[in-house]
């Protein structure tokens, strides 16, 4: 069996009590960080065998997973921070494992995305996630241009560096909405800023982006 596990994004309380029951009772964890997923097992006192799987040696690391799993292993997939294949890996080995009819389930639980739409305070019936919008001049080109005519609220990630940057990208192509800048979520300095692209500009000019971000963007008015 493959569980999927998710894990706090914050505040280690988010822990599920079932989480807690398939990390102490697998045969391994597969995480993206071993060193960072160690400090929680460690925090809740759960001893197992750890093997990494990130992005760097997914393809080598995948076919020995599936090879346990196939051999009646049950394994625990965490990413370092909520949900696994939520712009993070897993999503190759959930896939990889469906397609041999493995069986595969889930412990859910936190996703930074979801709860800053629901915090956000803007219509949550449709919305778009679209992780990281890219560095490269022709996939932010590219996201301007979708955005500005989006008709559902859309969810971003973004690291604080790039936070001006992306406010300065959405004052150009999405100038009259609101949006919701959501930071260190489920942490103690846990702090929502809403506004227009201008006025949290304004603001993130006059106090330096620190931790992490999800921005959330009113949907472009139907026409
Ligand atoms: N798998 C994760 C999830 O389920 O949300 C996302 C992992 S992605 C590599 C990391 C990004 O998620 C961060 O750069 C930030 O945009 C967002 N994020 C994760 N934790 C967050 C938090 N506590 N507060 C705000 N954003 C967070």
């Amino acid at each position: 069996m493959l569980y999927v596990v998710a894990t706090p994004i914050g505040n280690l309380g988010d822990l599920s009590v079932r989480a807690r029951e398939i990390l102490s009772s697998c045969d391994l964890i597969a995480a993206e960080d071993t060193r960072r997923t160690q400090k929680l097992l460690t925090h809740f006192q759960i001893r197992k065998p750890l093997i990494s799987y990130y992005e760097h040696n997914k393809a080598s690391r995948g076919p020995l997973l599936l090879e346990k799993l196939r051999s009646g292993q049950t394994i625990a997939l965490v990413s370092d921070a909520g949900t696994p294949g939520i712009s993070d890996p897993g999503a190759d080995l959930i896939r990889a494992a469906v397609a041999e009819d493995l069986p595969v389930s889930m412990a859910p639980g936190p996703v930074a995305g979801i709860m800053a739409l629901v915090l956000s305070g803007l219509p949550t019936e449709r919305f778009v996630f679209e992780g990281f919008i890219g560095t490269d001049r022709k996939s932010r080109e590219a996201f301007a241009e979708m955005i500005a005519s989006e008709k559902r609220t859309v969810i971003l990630y973004e690291a604080p560096h790039r936070l001006i940057k992306t406010l300065e990208l959405l004052n150009a192509a999405a100038s009259g909405r609101r949006l919701a800048v959501c930071r260190e979520l489920t942490k103690a300095h846990e702090e929502i800023r809403r506004g227009t692209p201008a006025e949290l500009l304004a603001c993130f000019t006059e106090q330096e982006p620190r931790g992490e971000f999800v921005i959330v963007v009113e949907a472009a008015p139907q026409e």
